[in-house]
């Protein structure tokens, strides 16, 4: 019976409660947030070799009214864990798709692909590809400059479900990006089934590509692996000259990172 009432007390933890109400007040928050529209997306260039826009990954942010820009790290986990995901992954897509129809209409911009990130959750939704298709439709975008952004764990957790699921959006032109790259089960053997458009190098190779060589061997082979597949490839996280000169020189001509803009609004692109 004590050790019982030792484990009540552990329940009851003022510590443990404490960070739960700061849980439930943020979930609060987010649906309130959604509901007056304070997410927002920025822009990060994405360049070809010659430093010319190819296009720009959204990113999202929470514009709240006490506490500023709020960075994705500071909400998404827990909009995952409350299925608030979901809503918020919808006005996600729906400003991307807006904000390529305006892009269209400027000849300017009108060849810029927009990349989204899409959480395991959104994707293992059932009415996934139609939702994603009545977003198109209803923004007037056009799905060849939509691609999607998905990470390894999300795409093998049922692979000939992803594998359908792709196919469906890629038959409208929907391109897809393996995110992160390197960094999840990197089982080679499901790559070549899976139907990719690129490869995202992950920032983590990239920071150290100039001082530590395991770093190096990685975002090369990573590189190599994309070209004799026949998919693109992107070097995340590129910050300075160096860097973008030893990836170029080893076959990457993608790129993004500070070097070339951080995110910000779509104006500043
Ligand atoms: P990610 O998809 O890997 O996005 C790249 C992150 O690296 C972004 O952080 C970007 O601001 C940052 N970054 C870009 N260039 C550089 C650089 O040169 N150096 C460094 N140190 N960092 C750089 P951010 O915007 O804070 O986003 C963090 C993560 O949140 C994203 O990682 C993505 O996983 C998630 N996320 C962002 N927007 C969305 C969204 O709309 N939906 C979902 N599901 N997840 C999102
Ligand atoms: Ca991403
Ligand atoms: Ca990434
Ligand atoms: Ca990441």
């Amino acid at each position: 019976a004590k050790a019982q009432g030792r484990n009540m007390l552990c329940f009851f933890d003022p510590a443990m409660q404490a960070a739960a109400s700061a849980r439930s007040a943020l979930e609060g928050d987010i649906r309130l947030g959604l509901a007056r529209a304070e997410f927002l997306l920025h822009y990060q260039p994405v360049v070809d070799a010659t430093g010319q826009l190819l296009g720009a990954e959204a990113l999202v942010r929470w514009n709240h009214p006490q506490r500023g820009m709020v960075p994705p790290a500071e909400f998404i986990p827990l909009a995952e864990q409350t299925g608030l995901i979901l809503p918020l992954g919808r006005q996600v897509l729906a400003m991307a798709c807006h904000q390529l129809a305006l892009w269209a209409a400027d000849p300017a911009r009108a060849s810029w692909t927009l990349s989204v990130n899409v959480s395991a959750q959104e994707f293992r939704q059932s009415e996934f590809v139609q939702d994603v298709l009545a977003v198109l439709r209803d923004s007037g975008a056009d799905a060849r400059r939509l691609k999607l952004e998905l990470t390894e764990s999300l795409l093998l957790h049922d692979v000939e479900d992803s594998i359908l699921k792709m196919q469906a959006l890629r038959t409208l032109g929907v391109g897809f990006a393996l995110d992160d790259f390197g960094t999840g089960y990197s089982s080679l053997s499901y790559l070549k089934r899976l139907p990719l458009d690129q490869l995202k190098i992950d920032q983590s190779f990239v920071r150290d590509v100039l001082t530590d060589p395991n770093d190096a061997a990685i975002a090369c082979t990573i590189i190599t692996l994309a070209h004799s597949l026949a998919l693109d490839v992107v070097a995340e996280g590129v910050e300075t000259e160096g860097q973008r000169a030893f990836l170029l020189r080893n076959g990457c001509q993608r790129f993004q990172g500070y070097l070339f803009g951080r995110p910000g609004p779509a104006a500043l692109l």
